[in-house]
């Protein structure tokens, strides 16, 4: 274990005052990735600023009819909140598709988008990594990459983004508020995560001297037909192979609105909008779902061990967009278990 030192930030302002004065110093919350990712030696900050008890943990309903999230509202409050269960369901989904009931106490909801990827060339120190060491090399690659993504990949990284929340949060079209030494500023959901490209070591466009803030929902949250489903290995406790944000809003039979994003498959949630626009208008049956998951994933590429997942993610479409348009969501349930 290195030393590291411990402040506590006592409002918003000192945290980004604390961080922007030590570039090797990062923010715990609920430290559920960061602590691991320090026992494993992948992280080593010089100073943790302890933000878990900034005044960011309510749940408030904004102007336009939408909520503002704190980012250190945890997991398990926001998946059980009432306005989340009446409005966004499918967030509550994603939430509870995730982790264990443990975990989800403890994790924040920023934290949870600045999760890193699962990738186990990226923990283990003995494999090149260019996350962990940029330069040296994508182990991935021409490794065991079953779990790895099938869009958006570069020569330099084919990790994927682990979050089930994540994918809720990109279909709902929801905003990422930060703040730093130059004020406040909010970020599309859409550009929060980045594509690995030349640089995977860049998880986020969050600037290592912001906070998280808040996230905020629109008012449109699809609380009669969505779905989220989550393909895993194990009925619980796994992170996604394929997961699927999948919300209508419809018109008798008829398509008005869509929203569709994957997890699991991507450096970061992936939505596309030409497989919206494909569902838009079109009656809500098997062959237009079909289309749109073709579109969706058009420009999917396997590598050695997860070509799988490319028919797996059409078929998870498929039947996301199916159950979402009978208004049976059929995911985790919403039951308190805490
Ligand atoms: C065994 C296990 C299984 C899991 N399974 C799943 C799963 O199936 N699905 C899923 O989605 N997740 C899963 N998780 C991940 C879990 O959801 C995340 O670890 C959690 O959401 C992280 O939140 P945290 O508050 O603990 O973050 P921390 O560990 O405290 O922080 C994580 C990162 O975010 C930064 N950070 C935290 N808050 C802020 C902020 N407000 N502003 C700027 N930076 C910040 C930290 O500096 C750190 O780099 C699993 C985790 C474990 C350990
Ligand atoms: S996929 Fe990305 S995280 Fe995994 S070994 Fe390659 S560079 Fe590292």
């Amino acid at each position: 274990m290195i030393n590291f030192q411990y402040t506590r930030a006592g409002d918003v302002s000192d945290a980004v005052r604390q961080i922007a004065a030590d570039p090797a110093a990062k923010f715990i919350a609920g430290g559920t990735n960061l602590i691991d990712l320090m026992k494993e030696d992948v992280e080593r900050p010089s100073r943790l600023i302890d933000i878990s008890r900034l005044p960011l943990k309510t749940v408030e309903e904004t102007a336009d009819g939408g909520l503002r999230i704190g980012a250190l509202v945890p997991n398990s409050d926001l998946a059980y909140h009432p306005l989340i269960g009446q409005r966004y369901p499918m967030l509550a989904s994603a939430i509870l598709a995730g982790a264990s009931a443990q975990l989800r106490n403890m994790a924040s909801t920023g934290g949870n988008l600045l999760q890193r990827t699962r990738c186990s060339y990226f923990y283990d120190l003995a494999t090149p990594c260019n996350k962990r060491e940029p330069g040296s090399g994508c182990s991935a690659i021409t490794g065991l990459n079953r779990m790895h993504a099938i869009l958006g990949t570069s020569e330099a990284c084919i990790a994927t983004h682990p979050s089930d929340m994540c994918v809720a949060l990109a279909a709902l079209d929801a905003t990422v508020h930060v703040a730093g030494p130059a004020g406040p500023r909010a970020i599309a959901f859409s550009d929060f995560h980045r594509l690995p490209e030349n640089a995977p070591q860049r998880d986020t466009n969050l600037q290592a001297n912001e906070i998280v803030t808040a996230v905020e929902l629109p008012a449109r949250g699809f609380a009669a037909n969505y779905t989220y489903l989550k393909i895993r290995d194990r009925l619980s406790y796994a992170f996604a192979l394929v997961s699927v944000a999948a919300a209508l809003e419809l018109e008798g039979n008829t398509i008005k609105e869509a929203r569709l994003a994957l997890g699991a498959v991507a450096h970061k949630p992936w939505r596309e909008l030409s497989a919206e626009a494909e569902l838009r208008g079109q009656a809500a049956n098997q062959s237009t779902f079909t289309r749109a998951a073709d579109v969706l994933l058009r420009d999917a590429k396997g590598f050695e061990h997860n070509a799988f997942k490319i028919d797996l993610a059409r078929r998870a479409i498929v039947r996301a967009l199916t159950q979402a348009a009978a208004g049976t969501p059929q995911s985790q349930s919403n039951k308190k278990i805490r």
